[in-house]
């Protein structure tokens, strides 16, 4: 097999472990880096054991997983990834860390090499800043697990030129990804539009309209969600999960669409992360019978009003022009599995409806958090819809 640029990730935790296992099925000579040598003993045996699983399981020949593992190296010492043109940075979600891993690499890498960050959450202008040739800087968020999910939100900074984005966005169609440019703003597409699903369904379990396990069964059954979101925040763990709407919520100055729930803080405070803690709102050491109301009335009130706050938010985020109406769907149906783009869900449900549903949230509650975005009240008055 021919091979083909070399890539180096900065990070062996489980999205370094990931990228790499992706660059390196697509036959990407491929350098993992880590400043921890049990970290990166423990990378590795676990992408060994995966790949070993995966040969039991039929997905890789024994020749393709050899390849994969001979097409990746990994290593303590930094210096080995200066042959690469592209590096991709998977370490600690910290600021003053990331940047001076950027100044670092920059120190080692050839005057083209694209740096990327996997950040979830900080600043890619912040992070280029670290950088002489900032204009090689670029964010490249995967998801988890990143061999598998196949969005990929590319997120130029300020300074990045067009140049790197088109290298970047040619180098993660190679890869197999699906691909959406999203501007450098708080939670990117995903992280930023999904919120509602779980703040807007905690609102509903804390204001007493439905148990979380029937909240669950009408987002599932008539909304079609593969999980609901009590199911999936218990999934992600509520420690992790309130602390990305924690900083969602303060990187939008505390805009109450973003407010995080005390119901969530609670449980990580008790340590009831969900699954991996055995405990979240489920008990996943004991099988408890679910009381679950089947009334489709209330079901379809749920969904409408979840449902609703979704939609507002993605088409608060092509009012803002985060992303393009195509991007901001395709990021939803294949970041985090949505059964369908909520624009075009809009279209489908009615723009009128859905403003309806907001302003009366708007003026039962007198919050803000249910404002209407401007675009769907323009697009109301005007009979429109987003496709
Ligand atoms: P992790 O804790 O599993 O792994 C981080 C790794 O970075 C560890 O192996 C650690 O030893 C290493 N590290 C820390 N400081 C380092 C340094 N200075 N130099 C070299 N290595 C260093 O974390 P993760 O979940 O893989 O997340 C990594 C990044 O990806 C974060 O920025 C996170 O926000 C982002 N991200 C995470 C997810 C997710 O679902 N976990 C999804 C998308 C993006």
């Amino acid at each position: 097999m021919a091979t083909k640029m070399n890539i180096s990730i900065i990070g062996a935790g489980t999205m370094g472990i990931g990228i790499a296992h992706a660059t390196a099925q697509k036959n990407y000579k491929t350098v993992i880096y880590d400043n921890s040598s049990s970290s990166l003993k423990s990378g590795k045996e676990k992408l060994y054991k995966l790949l070993d699983r995966l040969v039991t399981k039929g997905k890789y020949s024994q020749d393709q997983s050899k390849d994969i593992k001979n097409n990746i190296v990994f290593t303590e010492k930094l210096n080995e990834i200066k042959n690469s043109e592209l590096v991709i940075e998977a370490i600690i979600e910290n600021l003053k860390i990331k940047k001076e891993i950027f100044t670092k690499i920059e120190s080692i890498v050839s005057l083209e090499c694209i740096i990327a960050s996997n950040t979830s959450s900080l600043s890619i202008a912040s992070i280029a800043s670290a950088c002489e040739i900032s204009k090689r800087v670029i964010g490249m968020h995967f998801f988890n697990p990143a061999n598998i999910m196949p969005l990929v939100e590319i997120i130029p900074a300020i300074q990045t030129s067009k140049n790197t984005l088109e290298k970047t966005k040619n180098i993660l169609i190679d890869l197999g990804k699906k691909i959406v440019v999203a501007k450098d703003t708080p939670g990117f597409i995903v992280n930023r539009v999904a919120r509602p699903f779980y703040g807007e369904s905690l609102r509903i379990y804390e204001e007493g309209i439905a148990n979380f396990e029937t909240i669950d069964w009408a987002l599932k059954n008539i909304g079609g969600f593969k999980m609901g979101p009590f199911e999936l925040m218990d999934y992600i763990g509520n420690d992790i999960n309130y602390t990305v709407t924690k900083t969602v919520f303060k990187e939008f100055y505390y805009d109450s669409r973003y407010k995080p729930s005390f119901t969530q803080k609670r449980l990580m405070e008790a340590g009831y992360y969900g699954r991996k803690s055995g405990k979240g709102f489920y008990d996943y050491t004991n099988e408890i019978s679910k009381e679950i109301n089947q009334n489709r009335e209330l079901a379809k009130i749920i969904v409408l009003r979840v449902l609703a706050m979704l939609i507002n938010e993605a088409a608060d985020a092509l009012f803002l022009k985060i992303a393009s109406k195509e991007d901001i769907d395709l990021a939803m149906t294949n970041g985090v599995n949505y059964p369908k783009g909520l624009l075009k869900w809009a279209d489908e449900i009615g723009i009128e409806n859905i403003l309806q549903t907001l302003e009366s949230l708007y003026n039962t509650y007198c919050e803000d958090r249910y404002r209407p975005s401007p675009i769907l009240r323009e697009m109301s008055k005007n009979n429109k819809t987003f496709f």
